[in-house]
């Protein structure tokens, strides 16, 4: 009698949206999938801050929902009650004006909490949290993996997968593979300094959520127009992508004047919020690239992420499914 062939083993460095969507439809087509990841938690930047009696998305502030198979799969998210529709009055600052956003686009949020659909998909999952890896390398056709908080892991594997920002890739992939080194090198990622407001009472604003144009601030939003959301009344506030970059090494107190002196020239009275700021090294930029993920079938090392498919939740979690679907077809070879 024929053996049945023992499953192919994938390491995925990574629990956001991609490396979850990785993991998840590699698991689906048979193949054994460990996941590490240097956090608390999944969902990587589709985050939700929780403090006590409110909480703020500081991440992702919404997605969209334009490729049958992500909407596929959105389904499967707003059926199991972790995702919906987000209805804002939307605002855009624009020249000096304030206008009515005129956009019907579909845009949707995770429930009660934007890290909700990653949640919902790590529950199949075999994750480790707090693990850092800091140090990969190749040996006899296998993996091997050493994390800052733990030393050498034990298992080797098949796979490697890198669902990481490109800089973080970077630093560690740039001992094994000099091409993917320099495409991630490539990648101009921008970092964002987001400030979450708190008030104790409702705040009156004409609008939800703003894009704003040409000023320190690029977006605030008010995290209870949200469906699911209960708690203190907070808003989350981006700075732009440029006004953060260059002043990424800003101290905390420094940032956050700045945004908040915006934040309330365009209306949002902050004099009385409780405030909290986050800063995000990498928060958004995307390279062009037709495949939206890479896998190297020699040295097998595949790499997805947003930054691979448009820099959003869509591509992310689309970059994260076209990899599986490559690491199955190449084992078939
Ligand atoms: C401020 C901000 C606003 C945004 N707004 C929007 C928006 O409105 N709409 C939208 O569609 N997108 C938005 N995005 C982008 C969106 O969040 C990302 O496109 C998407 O979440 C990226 O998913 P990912 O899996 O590619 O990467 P990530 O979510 O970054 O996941 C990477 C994971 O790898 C982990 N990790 C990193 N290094 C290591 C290591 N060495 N070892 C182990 N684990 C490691 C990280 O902790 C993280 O969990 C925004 C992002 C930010 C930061």
């Amino acid at each position: 009698m024929n053996k049945p062939k023992p499953k192919l083993s994938v390491a995925i460095i990574g629990a956001g949206i991609a490396g979850l969507s990785c993991a998840t439809r590699l698991q689906a087509l048979g193949l054994q999938v460990q996941i590490y990841e240097k956090s608390r938690g999944p969902s990587g930047r589709m985050s939700t801050r929780n403090g006590e009696g409110w909480s703020a998305d500081h991440g992702a502030q919404y997605f969209t929902a334009r490729d049958p198979l992500f909407i596929e799969e959105l389904n499967t998210w707003i059926a199991a009650g972790v995702a919906a529709v987000w209805h804002p009055r939307l605002s855009v600052y624009e020249a000096s004006q304030w206008r009515e956003s005129t956009s019907n686009e579909s845009r949707f949020v995770g429930v009660p909490a934007m890290n909700s659909p990653g949640k919902f998909l790590a529950k199949n999952l075999s994750i480790e949290f707090n693990q850092t890896i800091n140090q990969i390398f190749r040996k006899d056709e296998k993996w091997f993996l050493q994390s800052l908080e733990n030393g050498a892991i034990t298992q080797s594997f098949d796979y490697l997968v890198l669902a990481l920002p490109a800089p973080q890739a970077t630093v560690l992939a740039s001992s094994i593979d000099h091409s993917i080194t320099e495409l991630c090198s490539s990648v101009n990622m921008q970092g964002c300094w987001t400030v979450m407001a708190r008030f104790a009472k409702g705040v009156n604003m004409s609008f939800d959520a703003a894009f704003i144009n040409n000023e320190t601030i690029s977006w605030m939003a008010r995290n209870q127009s949200k469906p699911g959301r209960t708690g203190q009344e907070s808003w989350t506030i981006h700075a732009n992508p440029q006004w953060s970059q260059q002043w990424i090494e800003l101290d905390k107190e420094g940032a956050s004047a700045q945004i908040i002196k915006c934040a309330e020239k365009l209306g949002l009275n902050c004099q009385n919020a409780e405030v909290s700021i986050h800063r995000w090294r990498y928060a958004s930029g995307a390279i062009n690239l037709e495949a939206g993920s890479i896998l190297n079938e020699a040295s097998k090392l595949g790499l997805c992420g947003d930054w691979l498919n448009g820099g959003r939740v869509e591509g992310a979690w689309l970059s994260g499914y076209q990899l599986a679907t490559a690491i199955n077809a190449s084992q078939n070879f």
